[in-house]
């Protein structure tokens, strides 16, 4: 998939982000309200389930909603009777820019029985692709795998031995390359298939991704599957994509977790950032590194200072649009820490750090910009926060 409107895919082009609604999609303000909010927050990529009749009636209103201000590409997730929708609903179809189809449900489940319907069914979603020339994506789920798939490759002599992870990957591998070698074969350009084998277990998800990237060279998307929510969903995402990703696998990239409550969507799309942004592939925001403390500190003064220091450029990129205004915004590495141990090393990596003297932190500090050491002294720790801000913003503007 080289470009999806004016977003281009591939090796050579950033990994994407991508996320996907919780609205009713027949709900049209509530799902272009939100894919908005995803795009505003960085997301390349919006998926919105079509599910009904009514949700097919919608999508084409929804897009024309968004194309008003946003050129973002709009992903159709279509499981059970995506082979009916798009053909009863030919503007739903072309106003689409991509499809997601699950070949473990195209025929309405994972019967053995159900082969030759899944055959035709997903012909029919295929015919639809080829007609409107859009790119689909294969996303074979470990909850959803053709248990007939799954059957055949228990039977296979070569598999015996194995654990049933690995079966179970093997499984997931070949119906991802099946189904995408079939689309192919009936007509839908290589550059317009991606491919996905997400799991919900890291390691299977690992083993499934590197196995698959060693036996195609389709576009993948990487998510691990129902990661869960809280810290326990970032942590497994992070690891499960960060490790792919250092490993030069994943052409686009989603964090499924569930949401806690009061939690907005954009959360996922802020996770995806720090992954890349971690992994130094892109960047997104100012990177602010600060020490834990620890018995050399008498205060929290510096981990305080972190916090206001990245709210107020936050507040500045918000409100003043720093980020297009100051370009080097966006890979701005500041260091704020707790004594010099680590602190002069930390600061002087920094664009621009602060380290203060551990005991009696707060009245006192050191600043260091283009390697060279500037010691501030102040009445509180408030004024060091202002001082070292002004500093920063100096820096943005030189
Ligand atoms: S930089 Fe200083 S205060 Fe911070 S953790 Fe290291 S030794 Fe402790």
């Amino acid at each position: 998939m080289k470009q999806l409107n004016n977003l281009h895919l591939g090796k050579k082009n950033p990994v994407r982000i991508q996320s996907m609604t919780n609205t009713d999609t027949a709900d049209i303000d509530a799902t272009v309200s939100q894919i908005l909010e995803l795009a505003e927050a960085g997301s390349e990529l919006v998926r919105i389930t079509v599910d009904s009749h009514e949700s097919c009636l919608a999508v084409p209103q929804i897009i024309e909603q968004i194309r008003k201000t946003s050129n973002i590409p709009i992903v159709g997730d279509f499981h059970f009777n995506g082979h009916i929708f798009l053909v009863k609903y030919p503007e739903m179809a072309q106003a689409l820019d991509k499809y997601r189809i699950n070949p473990g449900n195209v025929a309405g489940g994972n019967s053995r029985k159900k082969i030759e319907k899944t055959d035709t069914n997903f012909e029919t979603i295929l015919s639809v692709a080829k007609k409107y020339n859009k790119p689909i994506r294969i996303g074979v789920n470990g909850g959803s795998l053709d248990a007939s798939v799954l059957e055949d490759e228990m039977n296979l002599e070569e598999n015996k031995g194995k654990t049933s992870d690995e079966i179970f990957v093997g499984a997931m591998v070949k119906s991802a390359i099946s189904s995408a070698r079939f689309a192919e074969n009936f007509g839908i350009p290589k550059e317009n298939i991606i491919v996905s084998v997400k799991h919900s277990s890291v390691p299977v998800m690992i083993s499934a991704y590197r196995k698959l990237s060693q036996s195609c060279d389709y576009l993948l998307h990487l998510g691990l599957t129902e990661a869960g929510g809280g810290n326990a969903g970032i942590i497994r995402s992070s690891i499960a994509l960060g490790t792919l990703l250092q490993e030069g696998i994943g052409d686009t990239i989603r964090v499924s977790i569930t949401p806690q409550q009061g939690e907005s969507r954009t959360k996922e799309v802020k996770i995806c950032q720090e992954i890349l942004q971690s992994l130094g592939f892109r960047n997104f925001s100012p990177r602010v590194v600060s020490c834990p403390g620890c018995g050399r500190t008498t205060g929290n003064d510096f981990a305080e200072m972190a916090e206001k220091i990245l709210e107020n450029l936050e507040m500045k990129r918000k409100k003043e649009n720093w980020d297009k205004k100051y370009p080097k915004f966006s890979s701005l590495h500041i260091a704020v820490m707790g004594c010099v141990v680590n602190g002069l090393g930390e600061a002087k990596n920094a664009d621009i750090g602060i380290f203060f003297p551990g005991k009696g932190e707060g009245k006192n500090a050191v600043i260091m910009i283009d390697g060279k050491q500037k010691n501030i002294s102040a009445n509180s720790s408030n004024e060091i926060e202002k001082i070292f801000f002004k500093e920063v913003e100096m820096f943005l503007k030189k």
